[in-house]
C-alpha cells in the first residue's frame, strides 16, 4: 500500500483525479506521516472502538483510524474527492464514507445504521477551519454520544478552547468546550505540513466528554447566556456587561445579584471560573423565576 502522507502522493493523487483544493472547504491536506501517527495514538484506539471523522479529504486520517479501530465512518462534504477516497481506501473493508455535510448529520443514528454501534464512539478530525467553532459546538449541544475528541482546529482556536481563566485566550468557547469535556492541548502543527500551506498554524487537542458537567447549573440556556453576555464586550466590567444583556434586571439589582453569589461586580468575565458562572446563572434565574 503506497504511502500517502507525503507532499509527493498527495500532488499525485490530486493530479491524477483532476482536484483543486477548494479555499471555501477549508481543504488543506495532512502530508505528513509523523503528524498522522500522532494524531491517531492520541485517540489510543482500542479493536472494538468505533470512529466516526469529518472530512476525510484524501483518506490519510481515514485509513491510519482503520488500521486501529473495528469501523471507521467518515463523512465528506466534496463528492469530488469520492474517486479518490475509493482509490485510497481500497484495501479497507472497516471503513464507510458518506457523501453529507456534518453539519446536518446525525452521527448516532449514522454510525449506529453504518458500524451497528450504540456505544460511544470516537471522533477524530483535521476539521475544515471555516465551521471549526460552530461544528465543535453542534457535537456538543447535540449531546452525541462521542467519547472522546482528537481534532486538530487552528492554533488560536486550539489556544482559546483549553484556556484557563485570566488568560486573554479565556472567552465564551473556553468555558462552553469546558462545561462539556475536559480539554487538553496536544501538540502544535506547523503550516509546512499541509497542501496547500495554510496562513496559520495548526495544533491538536483533546477533548474528553464529561460523564455530567462540573457544574450544575438550573437552566443551561440561561448559563451559555450568562457566559456571552459576559464575554460580549470584554473590557467591561461585569456588572456593566451583565446589566446590558438582562434588561430586565435592574442594574441595582444585578448587583446585589453579583454581590449575593460573592463576586466583585466589578471584576472581569475573563477572570470567572466555571463554577462562578454557575452561581450567577443560579443567582439570576431565580430573580427571573421571582419575576
Ligand atoms: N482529513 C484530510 C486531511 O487531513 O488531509 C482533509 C482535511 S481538510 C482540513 C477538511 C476536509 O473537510 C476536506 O476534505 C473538506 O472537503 C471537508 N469538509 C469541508 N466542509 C465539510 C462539511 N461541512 N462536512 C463534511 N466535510 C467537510
Amino acid at each position: 500500500m503506497t504511502d500517502i502522507a507525503a507532499p509527493s502522493a498527495v500532488k499525485e493523487l490530486m493530479s491524477k483525479y483532476g482536484l483543486r483544493c477548494r479555499k471555501r472547504l477549508g481543504q488543506n491536506f495532512l502530508a505528513d506521516a509523523n503528524i498522522v501517527n500522532k494524531i491517531i495514538s492520541s485517540a489510543s484506539l482500542e479493536s472494538d472502538d468505533v470512529v466516526v471523522e469529518i472530512g476525510p479529504g484524501l483518506g490519510v486520517i481515514t485509513r491510519a483510524a482503520a488500521a486501529g479501530a473495528r469501523f471507521v465512518v467518515s463523512v465528506e462534504l466534496d463528492r469530488a474527492l469520492l474517486p479518490a477516497l475509493e482509490e485510497t481506501l481500497q484495501y479497507f473493508n472497516n471503513i464507510h464514507i458518506v457523501a453529507g455535510d456534518a453539519m446536518d448529520t446525525d452521527f448516532d443514528s449514522l454510525v449506529q445504521t453504518e458500524a451497528g454501534c450504540r456505544a460511544p464512539y470516537k471522533l477524530i478530525a483535521n476539521l475544515p477551519y471555516y465551521i471549526t467553532t460552530p461544528l465543535i459546538m453542534r457535537l456538543l449541544l447535540n449531546r452525541f454520544n462521542i467519547s472522546l475528541f482528537v481534532i486538530m482546529v487552528q492554533n488560536e482556536v486550539a489556544e482559546r478552547i483549553t484556556a484557563l481563566p485570566g488568560g486573554k485566550e479565556y472567552g465564551a468557547l473556553s468555558v462552553a468546550v469546558q462545561y462539556f469535556t475536559e480539554a487538553r492541548y496536544l501538540f502544535k502543527v506547523p503550516r509546512t505540513v499541509f497542501i496547500p500551506r495554510p496562513d496559520v498554524d495548526s495544533a491538536v487537542i483533546l477533548l474528553s466528554k464529561r460523564e455530567r458537567p462540573p457544574v450544575k447549573v438550573p437552566d443551561e440556556d440561561l448559563f451559555f447566556r450568562v457566559v456571552r453576555g459576559a464575554f460580549g464586550q470584554r473590557r467591561k466590567m461585569l456588572l456593566n456587561s451583565l446589566a446590558a444583556t438582562f434588561d430586565s434586571i435592574s442594574r441595582e439589582r444585578m448587583k446585589e445579584l453579583l454581590q449575593g453569589s460573592g463576586i466583585d461586580p466589578a471584576r472581569r468575565g475573563e477572570t470567572l471560573g466555571l463554577g462562578e458562572f454557575a452561581g450567577i446563572t443560579a443567582a439570576i434565574h431565580g430573580e427571573i423565576a421571582r419575576g
